[in-house]
């Protein structure tokens, strides 16, 4: 009888297989499907690779092999492994520390594909000695979560919350470089969602409130400045005043820098640059304009819910945003129910 070596009805998730039997005969018919791949390891090493199609196998199409088993027609030892070329999809989540080791949690969806099955046997199927699918998928995660950590953890707790949409093209750039390296191609990273704990949320509040990370950051915790700017009824934009004066006075949009004159020397009386002109109407209605302190977008004066992330806005009988859980307006001292 004719060996057949097929990998007949590979399942939905199915990356790699390898064919039961490691003795293999001259002759015997490889049938290799379409977005497969079959290739011919020994010791952990890369010989042939065989594409689509049906293939008798003879001395002439295995001369790696051939060589090695040293020219003798009776039947060698091999380990045939069929890669799929179709793309997969996976899921990750873990837990990470921003720049200013802030923990935070994060989930989402990533797929890919072999690009390079050599180098995809070579690194992770040779290399790590997984030959199942089981093993290697659990492989391709546990790096795929490793990189992102790693990745993530460049990033301040403010680009996290406020830029994930810049953050993900970055870190999936830097993603696709490490799978590139595995012989994988990382075709798309959905990040779904990021989380803190309580505390750094709070200080998260303070830093899109004031726009001042820096003076949040040196507060032990946010509720530490939460505390000193609502500390008594009444006394809490005084004292709020004498403890952060840096932090109420900057407005909450950060202010673009003024551009310098550019014609050089002094600019003549009544200059106004042509990129900026007065605009005392806007600069106003900027200054007093509400940010969520959740996602960072502006939101209609007094609303209670934020339009775009749907995060309740919590506010005292005056209408200030105040921080979760703050038993005092920051800004006038009103007492929170
Ligand atoms: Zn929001
Ligand atoms: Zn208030």
């Amino acid at each position: 009888m004719v060996q057949v070596i097929e990998w007949v009805n590979p399942g939905e998730d199915e990356i790699i297989w390898r064919y039961p039997n490691e003795v293999i005969k001259w002759g015997a018919q490889l049938i290799v499907h379409e977005y497969e791949v079959a290739i011919f390891m020994r010791d952990g090493k890369v010989y042939d690779v065989f594409g689509p199609g049906r293939h008798t196998i003879t001395t002439q199409n295995l001369p790696l092999l051939y060589k090695l088993v040293g020219g003798s027609n009776s039947p060698f030892k091999a380990t045939v492994i069929f890669v799929s070329m179709k793309q997969f999809q996976g899921r990750y989540g873990g837990e990470t520390q921003t720049r200013e080791l802030a923990p935070v949690k994060y989930y989402g969806v990533y797929w890919f594909k072999v690009a390079d099955p050599v180098l995809f046997l070579t690194e992770v199927v040779g290399g790590q000695s997984l030959y199942d699918t089981a093993d290697v998928t659990k492989f391709i995660r546990a790096y795929f979560n490793e990189g992102m950590m790693k990745h993530l953890s460049a990033y301040s707790i403010v680009d996290l919350f406020q830029n994930l949409d810049m953050v993900s093209t970055q870190v999936k750039v830097k993603l696709m470089e490490d799978f590139r390296r595995l012989g994988l191609e990382l075709v798309d990273v959905k990040i779904e969602g990021v989380n803190t704990t309580d505390e750094w949320r709070q200080r998260l509040f303070w830093i899109m409130q004031t726009g001042n990370a820096q003076a949040v950051m040196q507060m032990d915790t946010a509720k530490q400045v939460a505390h000193e700017l609502g500390q008594s009824e009444g006394a809490g934009l005084g004292t709020g005043m004498v403890v952060m004066p840096q932090l109420l006075q900057q407005p909450a949009q950060p202010t673009q820098p003024a551009q310098p004159y550019a014609g050089g020397g002094v600019p003549p009386a009544g200059y106004q640059n042509p990129q900026q002109p007065a605009q005392p109407a806007t600069q106003s209605q900027q200054q007093t304009q509400e940010i969520c302190p959740y996602c960072g977008k502006p939101i209609p004066p007094g609303a209670r819910f934020c339009p775009y992330c749907g995060h309740e806005i919590k506010r005292c009988p005056n209408g200030h945003i105040v921080p979760e859980g703050a038993k005092f307006c920051p800004v006038c001292g009103a007492k929170i129910e």
